[in-house]
């Protein structure tokens, strides 16, 4: 980062009305030092957030327009082809297919004034497997029966992204304010391969701090370590010979019983690890058909723990048990990953600005229908609690006192390189299920648009604290070294010699990407995709014959 010219305080008006929301009172179990003092919002912060106000009709076109091309991981096509184009025409620099990965770009605008701190804005953009949902029903009804959807919100955080972005921009533009914005998507989020590459390739060198968006049920930053693990995703490839399965079923090496023993010796292996990891696989390749003795197969495992140190340990014995999979079948075994994820840890400094401005700004104003809507869906999944969409803020949260497990997100090998916060925004609904249908429920619904605008004020706020207060970004320097990299040192779990897995999920985008196209959302007919579905928001009531 070079140093901001000390004259641009000056050129800083102030605006009369700042900005407190009523919504903004912090829950009781968060500190309580500053509880009855929010810091409003003045000058050219404020004007930002009312920027990003005006454009909430945009912020509604990209946010459905990502959910009706429901793409999962490495296939993001329509939502690269549609964003780039988006940036571009906003006076972006965009570079495509970076990292290896023909679905991704890398967004740049740069002030005319030369020097400045470099922020780096990213939110993934994937869906999930046969998660397709109608938004704004409060049934079970797939746009397109099997098809990819939203069934994780990751349609919304872009959105979050370029709107505080444009609205940024345009202040820098007239307050001479010299900087550079960089807009990023994460790559195949859902199958944890991407943003260890981009940071393995340096994409970051550069970037003085990463503000990383992701879809919630509340407007919430952390520091530290927070819940969740780390991870390494890999799959495992036995090879042996094929042989007619009744003529001469002694000549051959089943690669699936070689498959079939690692899985029952690593079930075997779990009670005997702490039980913090967590640890799934499919079988991708199982063979062709029962009569052919199988010369090729394949398993994938995600294997996760709470520490970096843990997740090695345990990927180490994976291995093993690998190779005794091998030993006992006569095959030949070989590996590949295919992507991991450090645990994550995010920067206090920015972290506790952020959340400064989280209570000045407070929740969305949620009307009725929202509501009425929410509490359908929470009924509809059995949540524990029927209290629809959130009303007071949680608060900054602090590393928990003892490790929680969970998911895990390769923000986390970003959040090792460069100073990183995640701001976790309310477009979705407590209580409903993750990577699931009902996850997609919300995502092109008033709840997603106007979570989406709230993330984008804080999101907004936040860069202009970093681009015009070099003290900020110096206490996050200091931060991240001297206390997150005091005692660990970053050792990527992927080497340089490892490709991301870009063949993955073609064949399923191929299978429905005819059937999908169909339900594209056009901002240009229609004023919403509800309105362009003929949904009338919200529906409670399942129209009765429909099965
Ligand atoms: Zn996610």
């Amino acid at each position: 980062m070079k140093s901001i010219i000390s004259t641009i305080a000056v050129s800083i008006f102030f605006l009369s009305t700042p900005l407190v929301a009523e919504q903004s009172k912090k829950s009781t179990d968060t500190n309580t030092e500053d509880q009855q003092s929010v810091v409003p919002i003045t000058g050219v912060k404020a004007e930002a957030v009312q920027k990003v106000d005006d454009m909430q009709k945009l912020t509604q076109e990209i946010v459905d327009s990502l959910f009706s091309f429901s793409e999962l991981g490495f296939q993001e096509y329509e939502t690269q082809k549609y964003l780039t184009v988006l940036l571009e025409k906003n006076g972006f620099t965009v570079e495509k297919g970076v990292s290896g990965m023909p679905s991704s770009w890398w967004a740049t605008w740069q002030s005319k004034i030369p020097g400045g701190p470099v922020i780096a804005l990213g939110s993934d953009v994937d869906g999930i497997p046969k998660a397709s949902q109608k938004p704004g029903v409060a049934w079970r009804e797939p746009l397109v029966e099997g098809a990819p959807g939203h069934g994780e919100g990751h349609n919304s955080g872009q959105a979050v992204n370029i709107i505080a972005a444009l609205a940024v921009k345009e202040i820098m533009e007239r307050e001479n304010l010299p900087g550079t914005l960089v807009l990023w998507p994460g790559i195949a989020e859902e199958l944890v391969a991407a943003k260890a590459y981009f940071a393995r390739d340096g994409r970051f060198d550069d970037v003085d701090a990463v503000l990383f968006t992701h879809v919630s049920n509340n407007l919430q930053t952390s520091w530290g370590n927070p819940q969740g693990t780390g991870l390494v995703s890999v799959e495992y490839n036995f090879e042996g010979i094929a042989a007619h399965g009744a003529g001469d079923p002694w000549k051959g090496r089943s690669a699936l019983d070689a498959v079939e023993l690692m899985n029952v010796a690593w079930n075997f292996r779990r009670e005997h690890l702490r039980p913090l990891q967590r640890s799934h696989y499919v079988i991708v390749d199982g063979g062709d058909q029962p009569n052919v003795v199988p010369a090729k197969a394949t398993v994938w495992y995600f294997v996760r723990e709470i520490t970096a140190a843990h997740i090695r340990e345990n990927f180490a014995t994976l291995h093993r048990i690998a190779e005794g999979a091998a030993m006992m079948t006569d095959t030949k075994m070989s590996r590949r990953i295919i992507g991991a994820a450090w645990p994550r840890h995010f920067n206090k400094p920015i972290a506790e600005r952020m959340n400064a401005n989280i209570e000045a700004i407070g929740l969305p104003q949620w009307d009725e229908k929202d509501q009425a809507y929410a509490v359908a869906l929470q009924t509809l999944m059995g949540a524990e609690k029927k209290e629809g969409l959130a009303t007071q803020l949680k608060g900054l949260q602090a590393p928990p006192e003892k490790p929680i497990s969970g998911g895990s997100d390769d923000i986390g090998d970003v959040s090792w390189v460069v100073p990183t916060v995640t701001l976790r925004f309310p477009s979705n609904v407590k209580g409903l299920q993750g990577h699931h249908w009902s996850s997609a429920m919300t995502m092109a619904t008033p709840i997603a648009h106007k979570g989406a605008t709230a993330g984008a004020k804080v999101m907004a706020a936040t860069i202009l604290d970093l681009m015009m207060e070099p003290k900020l970004l110096e206490d996050a320097n200091t931060y991240f070294k001297d206390e997150q990299l005091k005692e660990i040192t970053y050792e990527p779990f992927i080497s340089a010699e490892d490709k991301p897995a870009i063949e993955k999920n073609t064949e399923i985008m191929a299978q429905f990407k005819p059937a999908l196209e169909k339900f594209y959302y056009d901002a240009k007919k229609y004023p919403t995709y509800l309105d362009q579905l003929g949904v009338k928001y919200p529906e409670l009531e399942k129209p009765t014959g429909m099965e």
